[in-house]
């Protein structure tokens, strides 16, 4: 299956793209342990957007894999989750780093993360801070204890050694949908052991 687009998305880099209805989009951690945080819309009508509640509420699970859809605030479907080589470590709670909760979690100053990238490739979409809204994190994981408690800083490492070099999540588009992605330049908590790497992102013809 000849890829429409194939491309290397380097180490804490934006990336984005219109997937049309059916087609796939893949995303390989190329070296493993690496986040990939994850916003989707209507192409047709941005107003149309990713909705955790939604989506969590058609799961019946915090983690999301194979089988799952990732809903809109219409209730309908932008994706389908169809393969998820990483165990069922997305998740859904723990939104973006950025500047500012990098320096409210970790009491750094001048840190940016995930959210400056969103905006950086949301603004090629004529997209903006207004349309950021909590996303999904592919490669993460967000334990969360009976009785509701989250771990220190939210984030912990993925069990068992984290993602390994070759996992990855394979979404189907169930609508003419804009992907935007952020492959995590977070630095100060464990899930990356501090040493972003690249992911290859890969759009892939129906059928
Ligand atoms: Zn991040």
């Amino acid at each position: 299956m000849t890829a429409l687009r194939d491309e290397t998305v380097g180490a804490g880099e934006p990336w984005s793209g219109v997937i049309e209805t059916g087609q796939h989009l893949r995303i390989t951690d190329l070296e493993g342990r690496q986040g990939v945080d994850f916003l989707c819309y209507n192409a047709d009508n941005p107003l149309e957007r990713y909705h955790a509640p939604n989506t969590l509420k058609a799961a019946g699970t915090l983690r999301l894999t194979a089988g799952h859809g990732l809903y809109s605030d219409e209730a309908r479907p932008i994706f389908t989750l169809v393969a998820d080589t990483a165990g069922g470590y997305n998740d859904t709670i723990g939104g973006c780093c950025g500047a500012h909760s990098n320096e409210m979690l970790y009491g750094v100053a001048d840190c940016p993360g995930c959210r400056e990238n969103f905006l950086e490739a949301l603004g090629g979409h004529g997209l903006g801070r207004r349309d950021i809204v909590p996303n999904v994190n592919f490669f993460c994981n967000v334990p969360v204890a009976d009785g509701g408690k989250l771990a220190e800083r939210t984030f912990a490492p993925v069990p068992g050694g984290g993602t390994r070099p070759g996992d990855h999540v394979e979404l189907r588009a169930e609508m003419r949908a804009l992907a935007v992605v952020s492959n995590c330049p977070q630095v100060n908590n464990p899930c990356n052991d501090g040493k972003p790497t690249p992911i290859r992102v890969e759009v892939l013809p129906g059928g």
